[in-house]
């Protein structure tokens, strides 16, 4: 795996007690990735952005508006994606910030969108 950033460095691993750690050897640099984890290499703020995102996509489904299996296709169509790549765990910061936006939204709301079901 390369860093998102120093697209020429690899990342480095590190065994920790949570398994091993994969980060980038360019000092400051705070992109990380976990083994056998569904995330893809990202910094600092991206994940923060999707911690941020996954809590607004679980709090959506888990109030009921929609089955977590419908939120994801709603999600999926809002972000143009299909939905097997509709995973927050390896979404840009763009992406994040578009998913938060878009939870707000339905639930504040709390009613559907008109977004096409076509995937
Ligand atoms: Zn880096």
């Amino acid at each position: 795996m390369r860093c998102t950033i120093h697209s020429a460095r690899e990342l480095e691993p590190t065994k920790t007690k949570y398994g091993t750690r994969y980060s980038c050897p360019v000092g400051g640099c705070t992109v990380v990735q976990w083994d056998g984890s569904t995330s893809t290499p990202a910094d600092f703020a991206t994940r923060q952005a999707r911690i941020e995102a996954h809590s607004w996509f679980d709090a959506l489904w888990q109030s009921g508006i929609f089955s977590r299996k419908r939120a994801y296709k709603k999600l999926a169509a809002h972000l143009d994606l299909p939905a097997r790549k509709t995973h927050i765990g390896h979404f840009n910061k763009d992406q994040c910030h578009r998913t938060i936006d878009f939870c707000r939204a339905l639930t504040e709301s709390r009613k559907e969108l008109n977004i096409d079901e076509e995937e």
